[in-house]
């Protein structure tokens, strides 16, 4: 028995270090995929996409420790803001997902600006020096008519191209793909 329990709890670490990101410890892009890749998103639903910005800038002035660090806090605020039914994940280097369900009007909104100010007003230790980071994030609400995830996530990606360049540190919500 305790030789099945064994290799039972081997098989739950590996499963779970196969859909967790190490650093951040939230779900990877992989795992992301798995839960929603297959997915409609109808109105219920809201796709945000989180980039830091001036990210490099991090790491070229503090060096890539302190950057990591950076990632681990926004990572944080991202997981203490959604409720357990949401999703946070790292897309990869410094973008990260948050899938939020059942959005009463203007939650989606609420909570990416919620974690764009939290993560703003932190000061973060590293080294003797205080340093401070900036997100910015672009907001997809699910519509009437269900669409992909896929086609979201792109969604979402504009949304925030556009956050960067009108200054970064802001949220910016998708325009409509399709009326209905
Ligand atoms: P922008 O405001 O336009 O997003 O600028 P940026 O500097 O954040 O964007 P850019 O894509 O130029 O740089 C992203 C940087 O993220 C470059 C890369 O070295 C860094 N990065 C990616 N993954 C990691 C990681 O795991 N740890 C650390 N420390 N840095 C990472
Ligand atoms: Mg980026
Ligand atoms: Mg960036």
């Amino acid at each position: 028995l305790s030789l099945a329990l064994h290799q039972w709890r081997l098989a739950a670490r590996h499963l779970l270090e196969a859909i967790t990101d190490p650093l951040t410890g939230l779900l990877n892009r992989r795992a992301l995929f798995e839960r929603y890749g297959q997915r409609l998103i109808g109105p219920e639903t809201a796709v945000l996409v989180f980039d830091l910005d001036h990210f490099k800038s991090i790491n070229d002035t503090f060096g890539h420790a302190a950057g990591d660090r950076v990632l681990k806090i926004v990572a944080a605020e991202l997981a203490v803001n959604g409720g357990p039914s949401d999703t946070a994940a790292r897309l990869g280097g410094e973008e990260f997902a948050l899938i939020l369900t059942d959005v009463m009007p203007n939650r989606a909104e609420m909570v990416a600006e919620d974690i764009r100010k939290a993560f703003e007003d932190q000061k973060i230790h590293v080294e003797g020096e205080t340093l401070t980071c900036t997100v910015s994030a672009g907001i997809a609400l699910g519509c009437p008519v269900p669409m992909d995830f896929d086609a979201m996530l792109s969604a979402a990606d504009k949304a925030l191209y556009i956050a960067k360049r009108a200054g970064r540190n802001r949220i910016e919500l998708a325009s409509h793909l399709h009326s209905v």
